[in-house]
């Protein structure tokens, strides 16, 4: 297995939300603005724990809702941040904003703040697939931000939700045109997930709300392929789509199973090999931050054969796929010494394919990649 590389990637979780939107299940606090304060003295002592300064190439503050902060905290954390992280030159550095807070204020702040990229958590473009999701913006407050944004310079991420519940595949082809109309650099789609705990999950036990059908759910990824890619981005990755050029650097660098740094409540780091994940309560890891304590809650450290597994499965998730000889130079083992019954069935049902030397997921395998990284794992 290879050493371990620098860390050039960082990830700060800043974990406040307005309101908690009924299918989310994240580590965060809302309506919890009383705990900013706390949080940012908590985050300065994390941040001293860092042996030496990093130099990144890349800083991604998620969260949560990282601009909920408002630009003068947001002035603020970066303050912070400046003293164990630097910048390299032409680093990548991203915020997730609500587009509710997407104000002159905040969008100075980012801009002074050095942040190059904004990734709006906008899930829809139509009033009602937003009300469904209970979300708190309306479709003109994603236009007003991304018009802020673009007219800022800063190269513009939307997130945008399918499988919503009631929503049509009609409903989902308007979503991804309004959507790709706005112009912006990259598009993640992700499909509504019911996660346990979530409100969502409690009615949907009760009958109240209706998950879509399987096979329509797909028929949504399907367009969501066809609709990006006819309107010019690259489907780069299982749910990421960018105009050339546009890749998030970030997630490139997880997929590239790089180490990273991780800085907040239920945030993880990773060293190539074991991944350290901080208490996921915002109060518990302040009070552990601010006592002196060790943040974290979990340890996974994986064998080296863990460690290719999954080394396999985030090659996978990218449409480029996996290089054999990369793979082996990597882990000292062969994609084919891991797995290959399951590649040769891969193969012979149409769901990968190999040439030159590669490994890659169809668009059929694309579609059922979540059964396929179980055979893996
Ligand atoms: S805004 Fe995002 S992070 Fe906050 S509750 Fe909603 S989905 Fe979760």
């Amino acid at each position: 297995m290879a050493v371990s590389k620098p860390v050039r990637s960082a990830y700060v979780h800043v974990p406040f939300c307005r309101h908690r939107c009924g299918y989310c299940d994240f580590a965060l606090v809302a309506g919890r603005d009383d705990l900013i304060g706390r949080y940012l003295e908590a985050l300065a002592r994390e941040l001293a724990r860092l042996e030496s300064p990093l130099t990144l190439d890349t800083l991604y503050l998620g969260g949560g809702t990282p601009s909920h902060l408002g630009g003068a905290r947001l002035r603020e954390l970066f303050g912070l941040l400046r003293h164990g992280l630097h910048l390299q030159e032409g680093a990548e550095v991203t915020l997730e904003a609500n587009p509710l807070d997407v104000t002159d204020e905040l969008v100075s702040a980012a801009r002074d703040c050095g942040v190059t990229r904004v990734s709006l958590g906008s899930q829809s473009l139509d009033a009602a697939t937003l009300r469904a999701l209970d979300r708190d913006h309306a479709p003109a407050d994603v236009e007003r931000a991304v018009e802020r944004l673009a007219a800022a310079g800063f190269a513009i991420s939307l997130d945008v939700m399918t499988a919503a519940p009631g929503q049509s595949l009609a409903g989902v082809d308007r979503d991804l045109e309004a959507a790709a109309r706005l112009g912006p650099a990259h598009v993640s789609v992700y499909c509504l997930t019911w996660e346990k705990g979530t409100a969502f999950e409690t009615q949907r036990s009760k009958g109240v709300l209706k998950p879509v059908a399987e096979g329509l759910e797909r028929a949504m990824f399907e367009r969501a392929i066809d609709c990006l890619t006819a309107a010019g981005y690259e489907h780069y990755e299982v749910s990421n789509f960018a105009k050339p050029g546009h890749r998030c650097r970030h997630n490139e660098a997880y997929w590239a199973v790089e180490p990273w740094e991780a800085f907040g409540p239920g945030a993880a780091r990773f060293d190539g090999r074991t991944r350290r994940t901080n208490h996921r309560s915002t109060t518990t890891w302040i009070k552990r931050m601010l006592a002196g304590e060790d943040p974290v809650a979990d340890v996974d450290a994986m064998s080296d054969e863990e460690a290719a597994r999954e080394r396999l499965v985030v090659g996978l998730r990218r449409r480029r796929g996996v290089s054999y000889a990369d793979f082996e130079l990597a882990c000292g083992v062969s994609p084919r010494d891991l797995a290959g019954r399951a590649i040769d069935r891969w193969i012979a049902q149409g769901l990968a394919a190999e040439d030159a030397g590669r490994l890659w997921l169809t668009r059929e395998g694309l579609l059922v990649s979540d059964a396929l990284w179980a055979e893996v794992l």
